[in-house]
This record gives structure tokens, sequence and C-alpha cells, in this order.
């Protein structure tokens, strides 16, 4: 019998948790023919995520949790999941339901009758969000694409089923800078993209807001990309060719007319416009520094202080 992992990162989820619940359980007592085991990660919730998971993990034989000594992030969630998961097929799933888990039985079998190692689930729509942040997520899986080879589906979510052999590749992608929806497609294999229309969060809030969401597109593009240290290059030679014409234009202006003393405003506006951009290029190369320096500190991703089962490595 095939055994199917779920890992649910779950940070102050405690609102949705018992509906999800109940939800996944339909699910679980629908597909007979598989095995479950449903991994809950508590990312450091500040509410009563981890008494009522704790539950859970009492009543029910398939539920196993992991929890975080703190807040680490969905992404170090998601990596601590791929690490201890133990099924044939593994899904990452959303506490608040906008991952339907109804889609489960039909991803199950297009992964085994299809052939494909992975089946991954993408928005058709983005029903519900504030349209300025559908605008900006369009803009980014247009940009990423094209700068980098990470193939990032527009609309994609965290939402797919892998074969085994896909997440121990994943397992072994240990940077610390995690962009999880790159790695998925820069690692290739056969994905299979399943459409559904968007479901709005059914309880409780959503973690992220504008900053934290340009700060992970940042994050996603400094991982996969090196077009923005070409872009500062490129800005540099353009603008000292610029500056080469420039001192032409001058030196034969005082050829021709004589040496009025005249420009300083201009003069002031020059230098303070090549200033913004070798400041904005220091900048593009700090980004790139920065995460070099993190991940040269080999810090671990995350750490559990309190799971299900014993043998579990805390640090990781
Ligand atoms: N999440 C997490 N750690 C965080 C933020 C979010 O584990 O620091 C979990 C959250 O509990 C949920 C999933 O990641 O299960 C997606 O979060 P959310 O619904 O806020 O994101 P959205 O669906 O709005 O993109
Ligand atoms: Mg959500």
């Amino acid at each position: 019998m095939k055994k199917i992992s779920l890992i649910i990162p779950c940070y102050n989820e405690a609102v949705s948790l018992p509906l999800f619940d109940k939800e996944i359980m339909k699910i679980v007592r629908l597909m007979k023919d598989y095995e479950f085991e449903i991994l809950y990660i508590n990312d450091g919730s500040k509410d009563e995520t981890l008494p009522i998971i704790r539950e859970f993990a009492k009543e029910k034989k398939e539920v196993r949790y992991l929890s975080f000594s703190r807040n680490f992030g969905k992404e170090a969630a998601m990596y601590a999941g791929f690490c201890n998961a133990t099924g044939d097929y593994v899904a990452v799933m959303d506490a608040d339901l906008q991952d339907p888990p109804g889609l489960l039985p039909e991803m199950v079998k297009i992964l085994e009758q299809q052939g494909y190692d992975s089946v991954a689930t993408r928005r058709v729509s983005r029903k519900g969000e504030p349209p300025i942040r559908s605008f900006f997520a369009r803009m980014f899986y247009k940009l990423i694409n094209k700068i980098s080879d990470a193939d990032i589906v527009d609309g994609a979510r965290d939402y797919r089923l892998m074969k085994r052999e896909m997440v121990d590749v994943i397992v072994q992608m240990g940077e610390i800078n995690r962009f999880s929806k790159g790695i998925f497609g820069w690692i290739g294999f056969r994905t299979y993209w399943y459409p559904y229309e968007n479901v709005e969060r059914l309880a409780g809030e959503t973690k992220w807001n504008f900053w934290k969401l340009l700060k992970y597109s940042i994050d996603g593009i400094v991982s996969f990309s090196q077009a923005p240290l070409s872009i500062a290059s490129w800005t540099g030679i353009g603008c000292t060719g610029i500056s080469l014409l420039a001192v032409l234009f001058i030196v034969v202006r005082r050829l021709v007319f004589g040496d009025p003393v005249q420009g300083w405003a201009s003069n002031m506006c020059v230098i303070i416009f090549i200033g913004g951009i070798q400041l904005f290029c220091l900048g593009v190369i700090g980004q790139y520094i920065g995460k070099t320096y993190a991940e040269t500190k080999k810090r671990p991703h995350y750490i559990i202080s309190e799971c299900s089962d014993e043998e579990v490595k805390k640090i990781g």
C-alpha cells in the first residue's frame, strides 16, 4: 500500500484547524487504498495551534507533528516537512483550506496513471484577492520567468503532490534562502499543472502583507537570477559612455564658444543622478553579498522544540 504524506505548515491557525481536520479526515476515509501521514508543522504560533495539534496526534494514528522553537517562516516549515515526511508521495497543503483537500484523489490518479513525477496546482483566477496584489504578483511571475531558469507558472501554489524521488532532491537542496516555487521548477522532473478556481481563506488572516510579499519576491529573484548584477554592470557601462560623449561635447563647445561659467544647476543634477545610480547598484550587489553571508554561516533552517516522535532530528 502506498503512503501519502501531507505537510501542513501552521502559523496561528487555531481557528482554521478544526475545520481543516474535518475536511482532511473525509479524504483519508475516502482514499482507503492509501496509508496517510498528516504532518503538522507548528511554526511558532502564538495562539492555541499547538494544543489543538497535540490533541489531533493523540486521537488519530495518522497525525504526527513538529513544533518550532519560534516562527521560522513557511519556507522553513515546508523544508522541515520534506526532511521528515516518510511517504511515497508527499504534498504540501495550507491549513486554511485554500489548497482544497478535495483535489487530492484526482491528483493521485494523475500521478499514478499518467506517469508524472509531480502534480502541481495553479489558480486560474485570483478572485477575492486585492487587485493591486494580483497585479504585482503577475508582474513578478513575468519578470522572474524572463530572468531565471526557475520556470514558475503564474498562479502556481505551493500545493503539489510529488513522488519520493523528487522530495529526496528537494531535501538535498539545503540553501538557507529558500524560495520553494523556484526550487520545484529548477529541479525539473515531469510536472502536470492542475488548474482550479481560487478559494478564499476560510478563517483567520493571511500572514502576508505587501512588504512581506515584496521582500519574498526580491528573495526569489536574488536566489534564482543574476540578472540584477548584469543590469548594474550595463548601467555602469551606459553611464560611462554617456559621460564620454558629454566630455566631448563640452570640449568642442569650449573651443568654439569660449568659456562662459554657467551650468551649476545642471552639474548638480548630473552628480546626484550618478550618485543615485551608484548607490542603487551597490544595493543590488549588497543583496547578493547579504545572501552569501547568510549561506556561509550555515545556520539551521529550523529548531524543533517539541514533536510527536522522539527520533526526529531537532535541528535541521
Ligand atoms: N505559514 C507558516 N509560517 C508563516 C506564515 C504562514 O507556516 O510564517 C502557513 C500558514 O499557517 C498557512 C500557509 O503557511 O497554512 C499559508 O499562509 P497564508 O494563508 O497566510 O498565505 P496565503 O495563502 O495568503 O498566501
Ligand atoms: Mg492562505
